[in-house]
């Protein structure tokens, strides 16, 4: 049976694995307590000391892996200002990009007058790409978090850079995976069975033998040999800082003009304000796989901060999952696939949860397919995927 956290939102189906203690409380929630009893003085005192060890070793102290939108502005500002780093930004772009994301990338150049790299693979490997994550895994954005999960430690490895500082760990903040106190690092294990669910650039041939070795060049990791030669380690900001975004994404606002971006199905402007589709399609292949929304992942993190009452975001999550999703038609355009087969694949990736959720929450006007369809839908759906994916899979 599943079952919803007793403090925040989320369920027992969480893609990241999640466990509940006697009194129905999430590990995400029991790992957030630590937020409010750990010496974070002392933390950074330890942070500082990994890298004092290895300072001025290279021309750059460390990557920051950077997008336009998320942590990206914070965990710059913290390595140059607070820990006195000089690090070289490296961003996979991620091919929708809103003005807003353009602009604060921009502003990461200028604002810490820093050295930045950006790398983006050609429009026909990504359209094909994606539409074989789309059809196996249900997944638009396997080949940007292959990218942006790889880039980095490649850069690292060639240019001898001891260090990459990320961000939040995804499973420590949102299921609690981690303690605080275990400082994970990056490793590639996580990488494939979390960030990748279980399919890296190798396993993706199980599902297209027609990829060529180059066509995924773009998103290979070192190998085990290369990493431990380098030495390079993934280092975790918010292990050592008392991670906050919304209190983050505010002061960034107010320090450097980070731009936020509403939009209609999300919570807050400032988490994702870079990709236009991140609230469109991917919000709705989310919640089609698993029953609930990236809003539930914001509303969560503020129910944990105290600044919203589960009551209360219960109500704004449902308002917001029933809300017209944003991009679709630009991004079915854009990939010349019919809106009936962007229809198609939320249903086939849908499971009987979430079919109850759709069934419960979602009322879309322009998707509204009637779950009693759902059947001859699916039988459809083989044939109509085949039919519109077959000039992007075919000459790459
Ligand atoms: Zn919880």
């Amino acid at each position: 049976m599943i079952v919803r956290c007793s403090e925040c939102l989320y369920w027992s189906n969480h893609p990241l694995g999640i466990t509940f203690d006697a009194q129905g409380v999430c590990s995400g929630c029991q790992v957030h307590r630590e937020k409010n009893q750990l010496n974070w003085r002392q933390r950074q005192a330890e942070l500082k000391t990994i890298f004092d060890s290895q300072r001025q070793q290279s021309r750059y102290d460390c990557i920051i892996p950077v997008t336009g939108g998320q942590d990206s502005f914070f965990t710059v500002h913290y390595a140059v200002h607070i820990l006195g780093l000089n690090p070289l930004l490296v961003n996979f772009n991620r091919t929708f990009n809103s003005k807003e994301g353009i602009r604060n990338l921009a502003k990461l150049r200028t604002e810490f007058d820093v050295d930045f790299r950006q790398y983006s693979i050609n429009p026909k490997v990504t359209k094909a790409v994606m539409a074989c994550t789309l059809t196996n895994l249900g997944s638009l954005n396997w080949l940007w978090i292959a990218g942006q999960t790889s880039l980095p430690v490649r850069i690292a490895v060639q240019l001898e850079i001891p260090f990459i500082l990320w961000g939040a760990h995804q499973g420590l903040e949102q299921v609690g995976m981690y303690s605080h106190l275990e400082n994970v690092e990056m490793t590639r294990r996580y990488r494939r069975e979390h960030d990748l669910m279980g399919y890296d650039e190798t396993g993706i041939f199980e599902f297209d033998p027609n990829f060529s070795e180059e066509d995924i060049a773009s998103v290979s990791y070192p190998t085990d040999q290369e990493l431990i030669n380098s030495g390079v380690r993934g280092i975790y900001l918010g292990n050592y800082v008392r991670w906050d975004p919304t209190a983050q994404h505010t002061l960034m606002s107010k320090l450097y003009g980070y731009e936020g971006r509403r939009a209609i199905r999300g919570y807050s402007k400032f988490d994702n304000p870079d990709c236009p589709v991140y609230f469109g399609v991917q919000d709705l292949l989310k919640q089609a796989k698993f029953g609930y929304s990236k809003a539930t992942d914001q509303l969560t993190r503020e129910i944990r901060h105290g600044r919203i009452s589960r009551a209360k975001a219960l109500k704004v999550e449902r308002q917001l999952l029933s809300a017209n999703p944003e991009g679709v038609r630009d991004f079915a355009d854009w990939m010349g696939i019919s809106l009936a087969t962007v229809n198609t694949l939320l249903l086939q990736h849908s499971p009987d949860f979430a079919i109850k959720v759709l069934e419960d929450d979602w009322r879309n006007k322009k998707f509204n397919i009637p779950i009693k369809e759902k059947i001859s839908a699916l039988l459809r759906s083989k044939e109509s995927i085949d039919h519109d994916f077959q000039s992007i899979g075919k000459g790459i």
